[in-house]
């Protein structure tokens, strides 16, 4: 498998970035924790603040927040919540960023978020976005522009800093431009063979949200330049593409498997993938209209109807060329799971083949996943 420097790099940015974090805590700024695309940076940042995401991808604080949560909830809420449960009772810190978090900026989206994010405001001031769920109707746009004016008070509140116009300005240009270098990686992949594995193109993808805005861009920079003059191995693999639910910090199961058994992920259509940067922002926009259009478009399964994301999948597939879809849910995440019977047929008429593979954080099922995604490789070969 190739080495690349920067993503060896990559690896130190955890400490560096909590050093930053204390640091602008201390002259007076504002941290911000948030766990979905949803929730736009750009407001956030306009008003001087930082942010940070809060999802959980790791296996080992869901048993903690199962004394807690009903068990038959997503790995990534539960995951999340042992990880602040943890270090708001028992002092033994999972979540080294969750205590210095001044507030956190959630929204109306599945139902176990919702609710845990009613419990969450037990341990930190919680702000809930509303989110209308029927994006395509013009009533929709109108609600979701003044929930987004209500959160930009929030943050006013928060700051005590005025969110100006030229400030929104400025961050969408900022937010546009990692979009604008992440198309740039997805492009390169778009080669056969791909320059780059989607196990390497995860990192990145993971910490987006956890670094500032300034230095993602310079990893992207430096990732994109190493991807440019690297000779690709030249052997075909099957291009495949991840499509579903997220893929936090610390899960990198499917992935890894995949990649184990002989193909190579080409893109990803997921929260961690092309659904975070895809569209971007207009910026001849008044800022909040240019925000409000660009963040309900967000393909998410709690949107009804989402036929949005089918146009989504297929284009993607078409356009990396994939030779198989592989449909990744959580499980107990109700929205993506049901939702995947619109998604196999639309594949299926297009002549795409799928699997579907529903996990958790667990290792339990990793030779099981193996034996199937195997036996997908062979058919798709
Ligand atoms: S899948 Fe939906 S709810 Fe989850 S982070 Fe993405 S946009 Fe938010
Ligand atoms: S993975 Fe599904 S159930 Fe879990 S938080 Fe995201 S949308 Fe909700």
């Amino acid at each position: 498998m190739q080495r690349f420097k920067t993503l060896e790099d990559l690896k130190n940015s955890y400490s560096e970035r909590i050093r930053q974090i204390a640091d602008e805590r201390k002259s007076g700024k504002k941290l911000v924790g948030t766990f979905c695309l949803f929730v736009p940076d750009e407001i956030i940042f306009a008003a001087g603040a930082d942010r940070v995401i809060l999802c959980g991808g790791k296996n080992d604080t869901v048993s903690i927040a199962e004394q807690y949560l009903p068990r038959n909830i997503c790995p990534l809420v539960k995951s999340s919540f042992g990880s602040i449960i943890n270090d708001g009772c028992s002092g033994v810190k999972s979540c080294s960023h969750f205590s210095m978090v001044d507030m956190i900026v959630a929204e109306n989206t599945c139902d176990s978020k919702k609710k845990m994010y009613e419990l969450l405001g037990d341990y930190v001031p919680t702000y809930v976005i509303d989110l209308p769920q029927r994006p395509d109707t013009p009533e929709a746009l109108k609600y979701f522009l003044s929930e987004l004016e209500k959160f930009r008070d929030a943050m006013e509140q928060l700051t005590g800093n005025k969110v100006t116009t030229e400030g929104l300005r400025q961050e969408i240009k900022s937010s546009n431009e990692t979009r604008e270098l992440l198309h740039r990686l997805y492009e390169l992949r778009k080669r056969d063979p791909s320059p780059i594995s989607g196990s390497h193109v995860l990192k990145i993808l993971q910490k987006q949200y956890f670094l500032s805005p300034d230095k993602l861009k310079e990893y992207l920079r430096m990732l994109i330049t190493e991807v440019e003059n690297i000779e690709p191995e030249q052997v075909h693999k099957p291009r495949i593409m991840i499509s579903g639910c997220p893929m936090p910090g610390g899960n990198t199961k499917v992935t890894e498997i995949i990649e184990s058994k002989g193909g190579v992920i080409v893109a990803e259509e997921s929260c961690t993938g092309t659904r975070s940067f895809w569209d971007l922002i207009d910026e001849n926009k008044e800022p909040m209209t240019a925000l409000a259009e660009r963040y309900i478009k967000i393909p998410c399964s709690c949107m009804s109807p989402n036929d949005r994301r089918i146009d989504n999948i297929l284009e993607l597939a078409r356009e990396f060329r994939v030779n198989g879809v592989i449909y990744y849910t959580l499980q107990f995440c109700h929205g993506y799971n049901i939702e995947k019977q619109k998604i196999q047929k639309a594949l299926k008429e297009a002549g795409i083949p799928m699997l579907s593979i529903e996990t958790d954080y667990s290792d339990s099922d990793v030779e099981q996943i193996g034996l199937r995604v195997d036996a997908f490789m062979e058919m798709i070969s």
